[in-house]
């Protein structure tokens, strides 16, 4: 919850004391995260400028496989949620193929009415997904990753900022107003597009879900999101706010929109475990007991938890697929620091190469910059502040350190840094 007074970023609107420190500008406030994402969203520009590489809408489908090597390179372990992913983008695609080939003429389709009901001989449905995993653990990663890859539009929506029509906050259809702007308007392009809805666990229903405390009911959002999740067309506004009568709207068919959903479920475990148990004491297997894993239990997961933790049925049942992320171990927590393409310590040390000075990092640095994360509770979300804290002396100096020269961050730096 943001503090009284608590400055938010500009870009984000998430709280200074929720991010860490914001950076000034003139009109406005960054924070690290978001300063992140521009330097990654800028580099990937640049990139694509020389090497447009991107899976062309119309070309090859990407394969399951090929989506999952995509996100390998920038998202560590996860598998089953990749998996999940992957083939659910891949089904979006042929989905949209399919229903262009059958609905050929979409201008006319949309001025007739009776032609919006006329249904082909066979309707693929839409496999729309919710993940579930603890946060910083990959969820928006992911979904930010998938849409990288493919040139579709995507938008990031927050389900706490949702109140249902006539409640202060945002209409529903404000989803559908971020992804129009990142179609740059293009109606066409945005109703192909794909919609992350992130914190879905926090419209859930009250009665049901003693660890929420915000009052505006859960259970109209759910029913004003259902509205999108059906595929109707909806009216959005196209500078987003609140709606009102004079106000010229743009029809948005959200039949072919895939919707991408994430949540923390905060004590869903017990409704799993609950319900496992009653499996177990139900067949008297003391095996099945043995092999649940306590430590993990999202990965037994199933729809009928969603709807006890206060989702209603409906909204359930337009989320086909269920997937899990696991919580990152200490060894996963390394692995983010090194591997992934934008890894941070890539990022460091390509910032030292331009000045022509080699950075490296002894493994138990790294390590107890990862113990200094657990111990913050921020997950891989709190590795890049301390990483910033363990190198802003060496980058205060980098432009006047000799180039050719060498340095390497071992265990006892890093505790001096940190410490
Ligand atoms: P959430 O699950 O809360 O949506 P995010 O996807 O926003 O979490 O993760 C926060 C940050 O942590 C990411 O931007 C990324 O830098 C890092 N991160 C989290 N999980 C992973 C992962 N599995 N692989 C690589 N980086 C990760």
């Amino acid at each position: 919850m943001p503090k009284h007074n608590d400055r938010c970023c500009s870009f984000c609107g998430m709280s200074e004391s929720s991010t860490g420190p914001l950076v000034q500008g003139i009109n406005g406030l960054i924070c690290n995260e978001c300063s992140r994402r521009v330097g990654e969203l800028f580099a990937e520009i640049n990139r694509e400028s020389h090497n447009p590489q991107k899976v062309q809408f119309d070309d090859d489908l990407p394969t399951p496989q090929a989506i999952k090597d995509y996100l390998d390179q920038y998202v560590i372990g996860q598998d089953e949620a990749k998996r999940v992913l992957s083939v659910a983008v891949y089904n979006h695609y042929k989905r949209i193929r399919y229903y262009d080939a059958t609905h050929q003429d979409d201008k006319a389709r949309k001025s007739d009415k009776k032609k919006v009901d006329e249904a082909p001989a066979v309707e693929i449905d839409k496999s729309n997904i919710i993940i579930v995993g603890e946060t910083g653990t990959g969820k928006t990663l992911m979904a930010r990753t998938i849409a990288r890859m493919l040139k579709v539009p995507f938008a990031i929506a927050d389900a706490t900022t949702l109140t249902e029509a006539g409640y202060v906050g945002d209409d529903v259809e404000n989803v559908l107003v971020r992804l129009l702007q990142a179609a740059d308007y293009n109606v066409q392009a945005a109703e192909r597009g794909i919609v992350f809805i992130d914190e879905i666990d926090k419209i859930a229903r009250k009665s049901d879900n003693p660890s929420i405390t915000r009052d505006v009911s859960g259970e109209g959002v759910q029913q004003a999101l259902l509205k999108l999740l059906e595929g109707a067309v909806v009216d959005v506004p196209p500078n987003g706010g609140r709606k009102h009568p004079e106000q010229k709207m743009i029809p948005v068919d959200t039949r072919n929109i895939l919707f991408l959903s994430g949540g923390a479920f905060d004590g869903i475990e017990r409704n799993i475990a609950s319900r496992l148990k009653s499996n177990v004491v139900g067949y008297g297997g003391s095996k099945t007991r043995e092999a649940i894993d306590k430590h993990n239990m999202l990965q037994y997961i199933e729809p009928m938890d969603l709807k006890h933790f206060g989702l209603i049925p409906e909204l359930v049942g337009r989320f086909p697929m269920l997937t899990f992320l696991h919580p990152l171990t200490r060894d996963a927590l390394v692995r983010i620091l090194t591997e992934p393409r934008n890894a941070l310590v890539k990022q460091y040390q390509e910032l030292f190469r331009i000045d022509g000075v080699t950075l490296s990092f002894e493994p138990d640095a790294l390590g107890l910059v990862v113990d200094k994360a657990i111990e913050s509770h921020l997950g891989a979300r709190g590795l890049r502040g301390i990483m910033e804290r363990l190198m802003l002396d060496y980058m205060f100096d980098l432009p006047s350190m000799q180039k050719g020269s060498e340095i390497v961050i071992t265990k006892q730096i890093a505790q001096s840094k940190l410490d």
